[in-house]
């Protein structure tokens, strides 16, 4: 018999889906979608009602773990604490800043600390040695935004609820409920789309499940979808379908780009792309011909050897049909806790590289398919210490063998995490945060990607145990060890410096506390919430754009309103706001950055080609509704029928006679893994494909139901080849060979 009704946003996805908690003396009764929430409308999907299983589950470590004689133990926060700080003063006296390295998991960006405290943590490391998860996946789209708008927080997204038509690159909305898109209930979402007489025309190498929703599919090659860019943007030209609109003002550079892609011919892309000419035309037509479209590319675009030139081309095409800031088109996030004009000004990448292979920071990070070498090679500025934050790069990213033997040479490596996985078996301290219950919540990242301006707290469900620390206090910890203040510091020291950086920032925007009169302590003593990320959030919305101004807007917000709002406030759809969007010194979008440049040259160069190796088949991963992140195969409810295979086309099982079920040998330049074939029409002849974020067959993982069901790690076959601009991991369209493992 539930006692109360806890309303919280789900942390696990981008979706941020509302959920409604029964709770009671035992605990978490029933979880299920949130009808009062005003983006999910009741929406949930299994993951979320998972989070029952996540809290409990027996795995999730409770106190931290120091590893000793290869053995984990139970041990005090003061303990690990102390040796945290004692290992890292030895390694960075002795060896420099940059021999501590830092690799971020995605979960990072579903939590408050990871929106607040992850900056002075690195601030305070002085290292250059800074990873994420977002050069596995994302960076190329963040690049091309930033190279175009002048920022690469400003990413347009898809006006879904409003748009004509939706064209879909190499994405799975339907199922991952948007990435670099707040949308919970896509399915929802495209099925109203389609009943106001809208289409979704989606371009794929497998009939996802988008896919089949879709009015139209074109299975496209793996990794050639620039070339079918290339050749609509020639063909807007071509065609006199060039209407910038409102954008008009704001455009340079047409002329350099119309020449640029002269040759980029829709004959010579259907080569490429496996695409026949007549229907790259058609959609070109399609779109410049719609009143409103949105069109839209994720990992399919991204994670390939011209990720951020296919990116940028989605936007081109956005910017050239006047479809970018416009209702029913792409537009800008407003979000509460940004203020106005608070975004830096200006972008471009390379502004360090790294000592190994020169590879050029985008972002103000390194690309992590560099991290092994960084780590494997002797000389100054070689990495010695690892601290990994809620990431298991053992499975996630490319060539995972040799970054699981180059993390068994560190000196020390810390991690802040829930399990015992594939990566953090190998760290010498592991520091858990409280349960994810426990936690307060507000997506500083996912309010700024979201298809409405919108804003949630949700306040933690569960108050944590006495001995344990919230994921910002150990973040906190972490900062305050990085800067010499010490393992035993209170956490809110660091909370308290950033509020006094802040009201400092807002007296000096004011012209001084002399002029202004207005003293720190005014700015501090009315904030509510408790101390720590809540007080931040307070500060940061009452500057934001729909913020209470200190009393000086009294329709604002505040942190309060948002606790008084239980299910979030909705400030409505996405608004035209181009001028105030863009962040280039020069107030204009850059159509054609020279950064594009020698990739086009290359490309100009291929397209006499096939796009095909003979004899070998493209490699892509997948999406599953069931999973996210590793950590996810360790609940029953969702690893149980979610199988890692590999999907084949018939005909392909057929010439190599295999048969559902046949275990299949995967050959890439890298490795060779063995995995069950399922066989499937779902998937382009030629193709193949595995899921990502299994393998959970190392010793010493305690992943006790991953473990029955481990798959196997499709990074493995991945090479350490990025994409040329953002040094992104190229994880699709990598050609294997394929053949019966029997043999
Ligand atoms: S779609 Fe994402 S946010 Fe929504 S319930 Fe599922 S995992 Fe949670």
């Amino acid at each position: 018999m539930s006692e109360r009704t806890a309303y919280r946003v789900c942390p696990l996805c981008e979706a941020g889906c509302g959920l409604e908690i029964a709770v009671s003396e035992n605990g978490v009764e029933k979880i299920r979608g949130n009808r009062q929430h005003p983006m999910s409308k009741g929406f949930c999907c299994p993951k979320g009602i998972a989070l029952k299983q996540l809290h409990e589950d027996p795995d999730r470590l409770r106190p931290p773990m120091i590893r000793e004689n290869g053995q984990f133990r139970a041990a005090s926060w003061d303990e690990a604490l102390s040796l945290v700080e004692r290992k890292l003063a030895d390694i960075r006296q002795t060896h420099g800043n940059d021999a501590v390295a830092v690799y971020l998991g995605n979960p990072n960006t579903h939590t408050m600390a990871g929106g607040l405290f992850i900056r002075p943590l690195i601030k305070a490391l002085r290292t250059k040695n800074f990873y994420t998860a977002s050069t596995v996946d994302q960076m190329p789209k963040m690049a091309a935004c930033g190279l175009l708008y002048g920022s690469p927080m400003r990413i347009p997204i898809p006006d879904i609820d409003h748009t004509d038509l939706f064209v879909v690159f190499g994405a799975n909305p339907f199922v991952s409920n948007g990435s670099l898109m707040t949308a919970p209930d896509m399915p929802g979402r495209i099925r109203a789309l389609q009943e106001r007489g809208g289409k979704m025309i989606v371009i794929d190498p497998l009939r996802t499940r988008t896919a089949q929703a879709a009015d139209r599919h074109l299975f496209i090659r793996p990794g050639t979808d620039v070339y079918m860019l290339l050749a609509m943007v020639n063909r807007l030209f071509a065609e006199g379908l060039v209407n910038t609109g409102h954008l008009e003002t704001f455009i340079d550079d047409v002329q350099a780009l119309r020449e640029t892609v002269a040759p980029f011919t829709p004959e010579a892309a259907a080569r490429m792309c496996g695409i026949e000419a007549d229907a790259i035309v058609q959609l070109t037509r399609e779109i410049a011909a719609a009143k409103k479209c949105a069109v839209y590319g994720r990992m399919g675009t991204s994670t390939v050897r011209y990720g951020t030139v296919s990116s940028w081309l989605v936007e081109v095409i956005n910017i050239l049909t006047g479809n970018l800031d416009r209702q029913g088109g792409t537009g800008f996030c407003r979000p509460a806790h940004v203020p106005d004009g608070s975004i830096p000004k200006g972008y471009s990448v390379g502004r360090w590289r790294s000592r190994v292979s020169q590879a050029a920071e985008v972002s103000g990070e390194l690309p992590v398919a560099v991290l092994s070498e960084e780590m494997e090679t002797p000389g100054k500025g070689q990495i010695r210490a690892l601290l990994t934050v809620a990431g298991n790069p053992v499975l996630a990213i490319p060539e995972s063998d040799r970054l699981d033997a180059a993390l068994a040479g560190l000196d020390f490596m810390i991690s802040v995490d829930y399990y015992i996985n594939e990566t953090t078996r190998q760290a010498d301290v592991i520091l858990p945060p409280a349960s994810i219950l426990c936690h307060g919540h507000y997506d500083f990242f996912f309010h700024a990607l979201a298809v409405r301006n919108f804003a949630c707290y949700s306040p933690p469900v569960f108050e944590k145990g006495a001995d344990e620390k919230d994921k910002w206090e150990i973040m906190a910890n972490l900062a305050l060890i990085a800067a010499g203040k010490g393992s035993d510091a209170s956490p809110e020291r660091l909370e308290e410096k950033m509020l006094d950086d802040l009201a400092a920032g807002v007296i000096k925007a004011m012209g001084g506390e002399e002029k202004s009169g207005v003293k720190k302590e005014m700015l501090i003593a009315p904030l509510s919430g408790n101390k720590g990320p809540e007080r931040l959030l307070d500060f940061l919305l009452r500057i934001g754009p729909y913020g209470d101004g200190f009393g000086m807007k009294p329709d604002g917000i505040n942190f309060k309103t948002l606790t008084k709002n239980p299910h979030g406030i909705d400030f409505g759809p996405l608004k035209p706001m181009i001028k105030h969007a863009l962040a280039n010194p020069d107030g204009k979008i850059h159509l054609f950055p020279e950064d594009m440049t020698p990739d086009l040259e290359e490309l100009r160069q291929a397209i006499e080609g096939t796009g095909g190796e003979p004899g070998r088949y493209l490699l892509i991963g997948r999406r599953h509704l069931r999973t996210n992140n590793s950590w996810m195969h360790n609940i029953e409810a969702l690893s149980a029928n979610n199988p890692c295979t590999l999907l084949m086309h018939p005909d392909d099982a057929g010439r190599l006679e295999l048969e559902n079920g046949d275990s299949a040998q995967i050959t890439s330049d890298v490795a060779t893994i063995a995995a069950p074939v399922e066989i499937t029409d779902a998937i382009m002849p030629g193709v193949v494909s595995l899921p990502h974020g299994w393998g959970h067959d190392k010793d010493g993982i305690q992943l006790s139901v991953a473990g029955k069901n481990s798959g196997v790690n499709t990074n493995r076959l991945t090479p350490a080849v990025t994409e040329r601009i953002a040094g992104t991991a190229v994880l699709n369209g990598i050609p294997v060979t394929v053949a019966s493992a029997a043999e």
